[in-house]
C-alpha cells in the first residue's frame, strides 16, 4: 500500500484566505513528487493536511490513502503509515544510535546499526548530538545540522514506512554533507511513496513527478525534463 490522492482540496486556514484551491493530484504507489514553489503558494498546507494536523471541512475534497479517506483511518495507522523528515531535526539528549532507536520497542541493535549505515552514520553512532555526553560527563564533537537530519533519515530508515514526507532544508550545507544527505535520502526514499517539499535539485531532478505551486494551485506538472522543455 501507499497510494495518496488529493481530490480537489480546497483549504483555507482563516475562512477568508484561500492556501488550496482545488489541488488534485495522486501520488501510485512507490514513486515520488516535489513540491516546488515560492514561499506562501501552499507546499506546507499540502502536507499538514496530509499528517491532519487540519482536517477539510465538509464538501471541501477528499485525501485519500488507497483509496480510504484519510478521515476514516485512526490517527494511530495514519501515524505508523506516515513517516516524517522535517526541516530542522529535534534530537534527544542521548546517543545517536538511541536517538534513532527512540520509541521502537524490540528494535534489534543489528537493525540500529543498519539504519545507521544506511544514513551514513554508522561511525556517529555513540555520539551524542550536541557533543556532551552526559553519560561520562565529556564534551565532544556536536553533530553538524547534515548529521542530525541523517539521524532523523535513519530514524525514519528503522520505522520503514510506507510513506514518507519530507520538508529539505533550505539552507546550504557545504558538499561532503551535501553528498552524504543525498545518499542517505536515496536510501530512504526507494521503494516508498513519497511527498517532499524540495530545494535540492537531485531531489527535483529525480522526481517522478514535479508540482508547481503559484497561489494554492498547480500552476504546472510533470517531469524534469517535461518542465525544462517548455521553457
Ligand atoms: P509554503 O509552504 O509554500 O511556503 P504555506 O502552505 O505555508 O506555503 O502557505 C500557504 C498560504 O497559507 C499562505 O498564504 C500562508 O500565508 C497561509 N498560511 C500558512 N500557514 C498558516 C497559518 N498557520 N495560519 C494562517 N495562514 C497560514
Ligand atoms: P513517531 O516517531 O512517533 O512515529 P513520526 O516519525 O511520524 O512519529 O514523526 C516524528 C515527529 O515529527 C513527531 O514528533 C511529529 O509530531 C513530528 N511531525 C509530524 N508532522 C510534522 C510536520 N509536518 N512538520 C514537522 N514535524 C512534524
Amino acid at each position: 500500500n501507499g497510494e495518496i490522492e488529493f481530490d480537489n482540496v480546497n483549504f483555507s486556514y482563516d475562512g477568508r484566505t484561500t492556501a488550496l484551491n482545488g489541488v488534485s493530484f495522486k501520488v501510485p504507489k512507490g514513486s515520488s513528487v516535489a513540491l516546488v514553489g515560492e514561499s506562501g503558494s501552499g507546499k506546507s498546507t499540502i502536507l499538514r493536511l496530509f499528517y491532519r494536523f487540519y482536517d477539510l471541512a465538509e464538501g471541501q475534497g477528499r485525501i485519500l490513502i488507497d483509496g480510504q479517506d484519510i478521515r476514516d483511518v485512526t490517527q494511530k495507522s495514519l501515524r505508523q503509515a506516515i513517516g516524517v523528515v522535517p526541516q530542522d531535526s529535534v534530537l534527544f539528549n542521548t546517543t545517536v544510535a538511541d536517538n534513532i532507536g527512540y520509541g521502537r520497542f524490540g528494535s534489534e541493535p543489528q537493525e540500529i546499526e543498519d539504519a545507521a549505515r544506511s544514513a551514513q552514520m554508522h561511525d556517529r553512532i555513540m555520539t551524542f548530538p550536541e557533543g556532551y555526553n552526559t553519560i561520562v560527563g565529556e564534551r565532544g564533537v556536536r553533530l553538524s545540522g547534515g548529521e542530525k537530519q541523517r539521524v532523523a533519515i535513519a530514524r525514519t530508515l528503522l520505522k520503514n514506512p510506507p510513506i514518507l514526507l519530507l520538508d529539505e532544508a533550505t539552507s546550504a550545507l557545504d558538499t561532503s554533507t551535501e553528498k552524504d544527505i543525498q545518499k542517505a535520502l536515496q536510501n530512504l526514499v526507494v521503494g516508498r511513496s513519497s511527498l517532499s517539499i524540495a530545494h535540492r535539485l537531485s531531489t527535483i531532478a529525480s522526481a517522478d513527478l514535479i508540482l508547481v505551486l503559484k497561489d494554492g494551485q498547480i500552476a504546472e506538472q510533470g517531469t524534469f525534463r517535461d518542465l525544462v522543455a517548455n521553457k
